[in-house]
């Protein structure tokens, strides 16, 4: 028999079982889907797996993740995932509902893992409570390797850091002459880089949530601003940047760009390092 003639043996016994065989129709991609909420926990995915798994995310670019609702669309792909990750509860809540539909073994729960907190002075006091721990700590390369250790161990993949600790002391020389530096963020999210990077915590208009924050914080955080010699404001992409442009024009404040959701980040097996790499140049526009 000749190799065409087992090749249309084949071809028929396919058909015969309900195999799509058309030659234009690509193979469907047998990997394992990893599903995130948001784009940094994709970054980290894609890290930790590279090629052996989909990585894709739920956020769309131009949302803010304090106050999103997961569509009909991102719900049929979180039923198509192999695992969903996600950071909690508390930082998003529009999400809450539809993960908690989700098997546990299908779910990865990122506040729920050993990671590591920024000091407890750095918590901060507000008029009303003393904020809970800064959730977004995807923005520590220590936490980074943890996300990911424990995306390698639910997919059975060997161990393999994302950030390696050359790579985080040559970031931290970077910005070792800048550990006095005052700037002033759009919200509360960069606790658990400041930490990392040895800055201090900068002041912040909006709380960790993106909401406004009470008026006795506004009123403190203008009187910080006219004591201290601020740097930059930082103004994120998904935020309309209404309150930091005037605040920037107010004090005359330069409004620099930051990107903690790592909106233009390609995702690749150095997704993570690269990120986090453009942040350390993003804080430096600020401080030179
Ligand atoms: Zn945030």
């Amino acid at each position: 028999m000749t190799i065409k003639k087992i090749q249309y043996n084949i071809m028929v016994w396919l058909l015969m079982m309900g195999v799509n065989v058309a030659a234009n129709q690509p193979l469907p991609d047998a990997r394992p889907l990893i599903v995130t909420s948001i784009k940094p926990l994709a970054i980290i995915a894609k890290s930790a797996v590279g090629d052996a798994a989909q990585v894709q995310y739920l956020l769309p670019g131009n949302q803010s993740p304090h106050d999103f609702a997961l569509p009909i669309s991102a719900l049929k792909k979180m039923s198509k995932a192999d695992l969903v990750i996600w950071i909690g509860p508390d930082f998003e809540a529009g999400s809450t509902k539809a993960m908690s539909k989700l098997s546990i073994n299908k779910l990865l729960t990122v506040i729920d893992l050993p990671h590591t907190q920024p000091d407890q002075g750095n918590l901060r006091q507000h008029d009303e409570y003393l904020m809970e721990a800064d959730p977004h700590l995807w923005l520590n390369p220590n936490n980074g390797n943890k996300i990911a250790d424990a995306i390698q161990v639910r997919l059975g993949l060997p161990a393999k850091e994302i950030i390696s600790d050359q790579q985080i002391a040559r970031f931290k020389a970077e910005l070792a002459s800048f550990k006095e530096v005052t700037y002033l963020t759009h919200h509360e999210a960069y606790d658990h880089f400041a930490d990392a990077f040895d800055l201090k915590p900068g002041l912040a208009i909006r709380n960790a949530s993106g909401g406004v924050q009470g008026a006795k914080t506004q009123y403190r955080l203008r009187k910080t601003i006219e004591k201290n010699d601020v740097s930059c404001v930082f103004i994120e992409p998904q935020y309309q940047g209404k309150d930091a442009a005037i605040i920037a024009a107010e004090y005359d404040l330069p409004l620099v760009q930051l990107d903690p959701q790592g909106l233009s980040q390609r995702l690749s097996e150095h997704a993570y390092s690269e990120f986090i790499g453009t942040l350390v140049s993003q804080f430096k526009a600020c401080f030179q």
